[in-house]
């Protein structure tokens, strides 16, 4: 059982408690940084309002998308705000510097308010896990708990060293996806079918190799895919790709031969203009992208195979966007996957991945996908290895 050793809040009483709560507040944000999908926070919300049942105070720290300093617009305040709605009867403040707040903050903290410390992608010491870091945030609180499974693959102070520091918990959402993605990939019904697209290649593509093994067929859409057009020779214009994944995607092509695993790759592809969202774009073969062309989402003869993969299925895995979704141009390829799995009710399916979610989250039939998941990152590493850094770290 790779969930032995760690003790989930419901499986003690915590109570009266200054509770160090990591959150999965990670959000997508539209272009004019408000909240795009709040899906995020909503997950967090049971785990939330069980400590609070407790009379425990809730000191919580998340992330925000990915900025490079401290630069404004990437504030938890829109986190708060949204906070504020969803639970309107409980107060809730953002603590702008911990490190130098008064104490007084933290010591008048009143039973049911929630007090919500700044991006933690603000701290430079968080990322180099940094032990002094680790040891201040552990001071703020009496316990830690962890309730953001997408991050839980990262070594960073906040994941891997604070519950050196104070005891530490499992909370209900991390409970619920550890269950849930281990029961599903321990004896995965065949035919497996991963599916992955997005465009963090350089995560991303560490983790095929075992799902290469694992899986029957694995498609790759997205930005991913240019990658793998590009290590099978083919002009790619000015795709999203990254050459220096190149050879790491031939790779895998080799690898999945040798497993027997079918790498389905987009035969045609829609090339555009990514700003544009009037016009669309133009379906081209693989072998006929022209130079300085932008392929944005999977063409109708890559649908009709990867939907005929989809509908076989008995496992099914998906992460990261299949096109360009920002622009409703290119959006189709998601949308299709999204049905294809949506449509097959004989298979057990898992989604991840904050944009995936963000993609597909306005529409119905979420509720035909067996576990949707936080994580995307996260959720393919614990599938590779069956455990995860800030898992392993609450283990006692
Ligand atoms: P997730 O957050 O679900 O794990 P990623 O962060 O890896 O997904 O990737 C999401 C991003 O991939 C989106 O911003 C989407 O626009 C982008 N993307 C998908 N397909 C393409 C493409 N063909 N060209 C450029 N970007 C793409
Ligand atoms: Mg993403």
């Amino acid at each position: 059982m790779p969930d032995k050793g760690i003790t989930y809040i419901d499986e003690v009483d915590i109570q009266n408690k200054r509770v160090l709560l990591r959150a999965d507040f990670d959000v997508s944000l539209n272009p004019n940084y408000t909240i795009a999908d709040d899906a995020r926070i909503k997950q967090n919300l049971p785990t939330i309002e069980f400590l609070l049942k407790k009379h425990n105070r809730l000191i919580c720290i998340a992330k925000l998308d990915r900025p490079k300093n401290r630069d404004p617009k990437y504030s938890m305040k829109v986190v708060v705000q949204r906070l504020k709605q969803l639970l309107p009867h409980n107060k809730i403040r953002l603590v702008d510097e911990f490190l130098t707040a008064n104490n007084k903050i933290f010591a008048e903290q009143e039973t049911g308010e929630i007090l919500v410390l700044e991006n933690m992608r603000y701290y430079e010491e968080n990322k180099k896990n940094d032990q002094t870091f680790a040891k201040k945030l552990a001071s703020l609180a009496d316990i830690y708990v962890n309730d953001g499974f997408a991050m839980s693959h990262r070594t960073e102070a906040w994941v891997v060293s604070v519950p050196k520091y104070i005891p530490s918990f499992g909370g209900l959402l991390l409970k619920k996806e550890i269950k849930m993605i281990s029961k599903t990939v321990k004896k995965p019904k065949k035919p497996f079918v991963a599916i992955i697209g997005g465009a963090k290649i350089e995560t991303k593509i560490n983790l095929i190799s075992k799902l290469t093994e694992m899986a029957d067929y694995v498609l790759i859409g997205g930005g991913l895919a240019n990658t793998f057009l590009c290590a099978h020779g083919y002009e790619i214009g000015k795709s999203y790709c990254e050459y220096d994944k190149v050879t790491m995607a031939r790779h895998l092509l080799f690898l999945a031969a040798q497993k027997k695993t079918a790498i389905v790759l987009p035969s045609d592809v829609i090339i555009g203009d990514p700003d544009d969202d009037k016009n669309g774009g133009r379906v081209v073969k693989v072998n006929q992208i022209p130079k300085g062309a932008v392929a944005l989402d999977i063409g109708p003869e890559t649908k009709a195979k990867f939907g005929a993969v989809i509908s076989k299925a008995k496992t099914i895995v998906w992460n990261g966007p299949i096109g360009y979704f920002e622009n409703p141009a290119y959006r189709q390829g998601t949308d299709f996957v999204y049905y294809s799995i949506a449509g097959n009710r004989d298979a057990i399916s898992i989604v991840g991945g904050g944009d995936t979610l963000a993609a597909i989250s306005k529409k119905e039939y979420l509720n035909t996908i067996t576990h949707v998941s936080t994580g995307g990152g996260a959720m393919l590493e614990f599938i590779e290895k069956g455990k995860l850094p800030g898992i392993e770290a609450l283990k006692r």
